[in-house]
């Protein structure tokens, strides 16, 4: 049926092949693939989806070295492909030819993959795979005190470890770091380093200097993220011509945007930024639409009462918007041509004093160069302030009518994202999201986490897209640098204590995590 045919959609995180693809894709790669056939009648496979899922997410950034596949043997077009692979039971796990069996657990799959690549890379393929083999200290010691231009991270760890090659493939798409392993059992470098607990990581800075890395705790996810973000560590694009150099180069922040690049702490939230938000919104987004009329209009009229109602901090934003939403309720028109609006957001409230920054200023939400970040940045994070501002507020959204459904601050932002923003492809995924699961939020609390974990889904997709800006590169937010409690392993796979998230998000987009610094 059409439900069982879509276990698997183009969203996910892996390739689904067909009997046409399937030679084409594996012969003519440069990495090796893991495909599962499946069928899409077999119970055991529909469980068992969600679990291929979020291996597939975990490995995504294998890809080079090896990538994760489905077939479904149940199509009929695929029926020949599947009696060649002389698949028998579903699911059955391949690479190439061979046939590979391990527990379904994602640990023991993710292990498997890297035994692949392991016992492949002797043979030079796939032509992508570092070595995964450790190193000795004969081999590594020479390096301490040299300058190099990138870092070197090694990872000490017992020798029936599996982190250190699953960081190395963690790292595979960054420039700027090498990792390399090394193991417990040798005891020159343990002696020379200092090292006494296992898995640790030794940094060797480009500059020739060399120090233990802190991590909070011993778990790959740590260790990954951790090593994504040192300086100069950066995704390649699927563009690049993987020299690192070149597109360093490119993210420097002063070499091609035209705006004095402004400092900022990223453990805080910059009213800057929400103002921005606004005055782009207010002047840009809105300017589309000629005449307000019926749906829109009403769409409008509830965004501007949520932010009177919800923006913390007082002074002259919420001052403005109390004069809008005052304006738009006192008219019994049915349609406002746009330029009303903007007579008011310039010119009359200039004169009463009451007036949004006239120009745009991001620091928390600053790109690289220009055509990254900014506004779409600034939208998440008003809409994130507005949920924990929602959550700390005493009383309901009374007499608004704002409060009659559940999660007021993610209907409004439903609509307005359906209605007014300007990237289609962004309100058509997120119309997705909220159709599936919006109503399922009860509370205020469960508000604050929906947003969280639906903006983390996009940040998923979106890692070394176009739109990912190498020096702020999108990964599961907050990081462990943020918020260390908010992440845990649980059966070797990382997973969020939502607890600690939930505490975390309230003090982030808390009032008094605010910086007015930058504003007007
Ligand atoms: P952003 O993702 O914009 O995040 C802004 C800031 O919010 C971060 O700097 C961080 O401080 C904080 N943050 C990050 N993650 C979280 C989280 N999980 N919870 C709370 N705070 C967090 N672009 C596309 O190309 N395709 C899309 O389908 C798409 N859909 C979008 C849907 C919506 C509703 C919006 C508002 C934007 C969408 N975008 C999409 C744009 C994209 O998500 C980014 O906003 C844009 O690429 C800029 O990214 P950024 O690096 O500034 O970080």
């Amino acid at each position: 049926t059409e439900t069982a045919a879509r276990l698997y959609t183009e969203e996910d995180p892996l390739v689904i092949l067909s009997s046409s693809s399937l030679k084409p894709t594996v012969s003519n790669s440069s990495s090796a693939w893991l495909v599962q056939f499946y069928s899409s009648w077999c119970g055991h496979c529909i469980q068992y989806s969600s679990t291929w899922k979020t291996l597939a997410q975990d490995v995504k950034d294998w890809q080079q070295a090896i990538s994760v596949a489905v077939l479904d043997c149940a199509q009929e077009e695929n029926f020949d492909v599947c009696r060649d692979y002389g698949i028998k039971f579903y699911p059955t796990f391949k690479v190439g030819t061979n046939e590979y069996y391990s527990d379904r657990e994602i640990q023991s799959v993710r292990r498997l993959m890297v035994n692949i690549l392991q016992n492949h890379t002797r043979l030079d393929w796939p032509e992508h795979c570092p070595s995964l083999e450790p190193l000795s200290s004969v081999e590594l010691l020479p390096l301490l005190g040299q300058r190099s231009d990138h870092y070197t991270a090694v990872i000490v760890e017992k020798p029936h470890s599996y982190v250190g090659r699953e960081v190395i493939l963690d790292l595979l798409q960054f420039s700027g770091v090498e990792v390399k392993r090394a193991l417990s059992t040798d005891l020159p470098l343990l002696d020379t380093l200092k090292i006494t607990d296992f898995p640790s990581v030794y940094l060797l800075h480009p500059n020739g200097t060399h120090t233990p890395l802190h991590v909070d705790k011993r778990l790959r996810f740590f260790f990954s993220s951790s090593l994504r973000m040192l300086p100069g560590v950066q995704r390649r694009h699927k563009s690049d011509s993987s020299s690192s150099s070149a597109s360093q180069k490119g993210a420097l922040p002063h070499k091609q945007n035209p705006e004095p690049w402004r400092d900022f702490d990223r453990s805080k939230v910059y009213t800057a930024d929400l103002e921005s938000a606004l005055h782009y919104l207010l002047r840009v987004e809105l300017a589309t639409h000629n005449m307000l009329e019926g749906e829109e209009l009403k769409i409008f009229k509830d965004f501007v009462t949520l932010v009177t109602k919800l923006y913390p901090d007082g002074g002259s934003v919420v001052k403005l918007m109390e004069t809008l939403s005052d304006w738009l309720l006192s008219l019994p028109l049915q349609r406002i041509p746009y330029q009303a609006v903007l007579d008011l957001v310039d010119n009359k409230m200039r004169i009463s004093g009451v007036f949004l920054g006239a120009e745009l200023r991001w620091v928390g939400c600053q790109g690289s160069r220009v055509g990254l970040r900014g506004y779409p940045c600034s939208l998440w994070t008003l809409f994130h302030v507005l949920t924990v501002q929602h959550d700390a507020m005493p009383t309901a959204l009374d007499n608004t009518g704002l409060e009659v459904e559940a999660a007021p601050v993610l209907q409004v932002m439903r609509r307005y994202i359906r209605t007014f923003f300007g990237c289609e492809e962004c309100g058509r995924h997120f119309e997705q999201a909220a159709a599936a699961s919006m109503d399922k939020v009860e509370t205020r609390e469960q508000q604050i986490l929906w947003l969280w974990n639906q903006h983390n889904m996009v940040n998923y997709r979106l890692a070394g897209s176009l739109s990912d800006d190498p020096l702020f590169p999108k990964a599961p937010w907050p990081s462990p640098s943020l918020c260390a409690s908010c992440h845990e392993e649980k059966n070797g796979v990382h997973v969020w204590n939502q607890e600690n998230v939930l505490r975390f998000l309230r003090h982030h987009y808390s009032a008094s995590n605010l910086s007015p610094q930058y504003s007007l």
